[in-house]
C-alpha cells in the first residue's frame, strides 16, 4: 500500500501553485522519504508533493525505477530548454489514462538537493520529460491541461469510466 494517499483529479490542490521550500528540517527530511516510498510502492517514476496534498516546490524522480536511484529535487527553475519530441506519459493523480505529450528534449535545471544544497544540472531524454511532468504539477498543471476541446473531452471522458465503472 502507498505509505501517503495520492491525490486524483479533481482534487482542487492539485490545481494550485506551489509554495518554495525554505525548512530542510526534520520533519522536510521525513517527508521526501516518504515522498521516495510512496513513489516507488505506487510504480512511479516522479511524484510531485501536491500529488500527496503538500503545496511545496518538491518532486521525486526516478527515471530507473530503482530504489536508491531517486533524486529529490527542490525549488526547481527551468534555466534553458531545447529541442522537442512527443512521448507517451500517464498520472498516478489521472489513474488510467495515457497521452501523448510534447515535451523539451533537453534543458538546465536549478534545484536544490534534499539538504538545500544548490546544483545546477543538464537533462535529457526520459529524465528531462520526467522533470517536466513533475514541473506542471508544481505549477497547478495535470496532463489533461496540455489538451482543449475534442481531445480533451474524450480523456476525460476515459478517465470518469475508469472512476465509475459500471458495477455489474
Ligand atoms: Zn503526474
Amino acid at each position: 500500500m502507498p505509505k501517503l494517499k495520492i491525490r486524483t483529479y479533481p482534487d482542487p490542490i492539485l490545481k494550485k501553485k506551489a509554495a518554495p521550500v525554505t525548512d530542510f528540517g526534520p520533519a522536510a527530511q521525513k517527508l521526501f522519504d516518504d515522498m521516495v516510498e510512496t513513489m516507488h510502492v505506487s510504480d512511479g517514476v516522479g511524484l510531485a508533493a501536491p500529488q500527496i496534498g503538500i503545496s511545496q516546490q518538491i518532486f521525486i524522480a526516478c527515471p530507473t525505477m530503482k530504489f536508491g536511484e531517486e533524486f529529490v529535487m527542490i525549488n526547481p527553475v527551468i534555466e534553458e530548454k531545447s529541442g522537442a519530441a512527443a512521448g507517451l506519459e500517464g498520472c498516478l493523480s489521472v489513474p488510467g489514462i495515457s497521452a501523448e505529450i510534447i515535451r523539451y528534449t533537453k534543458l538546465t535545471l536549478s534545484f536544490q538537493d534534499r539538504h538545500g544544497k544548490k546544483h545546477n544540472g543538464s537533462f535529457e531524454g526520459f529524465f528531462a520529460r520526467v522533470i517536466q511532468h513533475e514541473i506542471d504539477h508544481l505549477n497547478g498543471l495535470l496532463l489533461i491541461d496540455h489538451f482543449s476541446g475534442k481531445k480533451r473531452e474524450e480523456l476525460l471522458a476515459q478517465y470518469a469510466k475508469v472512476k465509475n465503472p459500471p458495477k455489474l
